[in-house]
């Protein structure tokens, strides 16, 4: 599997696919292939667990048990499971976007699809929560969560509401829709890179993300998140970036 930043027609890593390649190298550690992104400046740099942070890093609002299993077990096995489905396939050298956008509503490739897509999600997902995170967004992207939802607060609370209200297994999504943000949320799989939409930052809200901390108390687990880890600065750059 390669990522677009190899492609020829990019001479320079931007801020966004830094972000993007070190997302990936969870994926790339999960399959044993050499890591790339480390020697990018501004990198935060992987620990060799493949996440962004140790796995106590959330603690106390999501405990390093929840992060083995969730990014041991779950994370990781989408991750192995794709490596298993596109080997030897004309998909074999597509990145891990590419493998998503060209799966999606494809009855004939449904299984890669949750793979890939769960895959990306949870990329995303490990980069939009941080031991810092919570707080307040930087300058630019606040102004726009103020042009888009009136406050920070009201943010937090639609992103809340759609966290908890998606029934069953999904994500709750910050994303910009032009040069509108605006909160999504979607079901299993999916993700809102599909629909046209760029996104900022994600909340998991599949019960495997905080049974074993919150058990049923879906709606505590998520104000926590958006309290005290929720990366604004991923979003800003998400949304500094350029479109998907
Ligand atoms: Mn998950």
């Amino acid at each position: 599997m390669k990522h677009d930043t190899n492609r020829s027609d990019r001479p320079a890593l931007s801020r966004r696919d830094f972000l993007v390649a070190a997302a990936s190298t969870s994926l790339l550690a999960a399959t044993g292939l050499p890591r790339f992104a480390r020697a990018a400046a501004s990198a935060p740099a992987p620990n060799d667990s493949g996440l962004p942070y140790p796995m106590n890093a959330l603690e106390p609002v999501v405990s390093a048990r929840t992060v083995e299993f969730h990014y041991g077990k779950h994370h990781r096995g989408y991750a192995n499971n794709l490596k298993k489905l596109i080997e030897g396939t004309d998909m074999a050298d597509a990145s891990l976007e590419t493998i998503v956008r060209q799966s999606v509503n494809r009855p004939d490739r449904a299984v890669v699809f949750n793979n890939a897509a769960q895959t990306w999600n949870h990329d995303f997902y490990w980069n939009s929560l941080s031991p810092k995170g919570g707080g307040e967004p930087p300058t630019a992207l606040k102004t726009a969560v103020e042009a888009s939802f009136g406050s920070v607060d009201a943010c937090k609370r639609e992103l809340a509401q759609a966290a908890i209200g998606q029934f069953a297994s999904g994500w709750g999504w910050l994303v910009a829709d032009g040069d509108k943000l605006k909160v999504v949320s979607t079901s299993n799989a999916h993700t809102p890179l599909t629909d046209g939409l760029k996104p900022l930052l994600t909340v998991d809200v599949w019960e495997h993300a905080y049974y074993l901390d919150y058990q049923n108390r879906r709606a505590d687990h998520v104000q926590a998140v958006l309290d005290r880890l929720i990366n604004w600065e991923f979003a800003a750059s998400n949304l500094a970036g350029g479109a998907h």
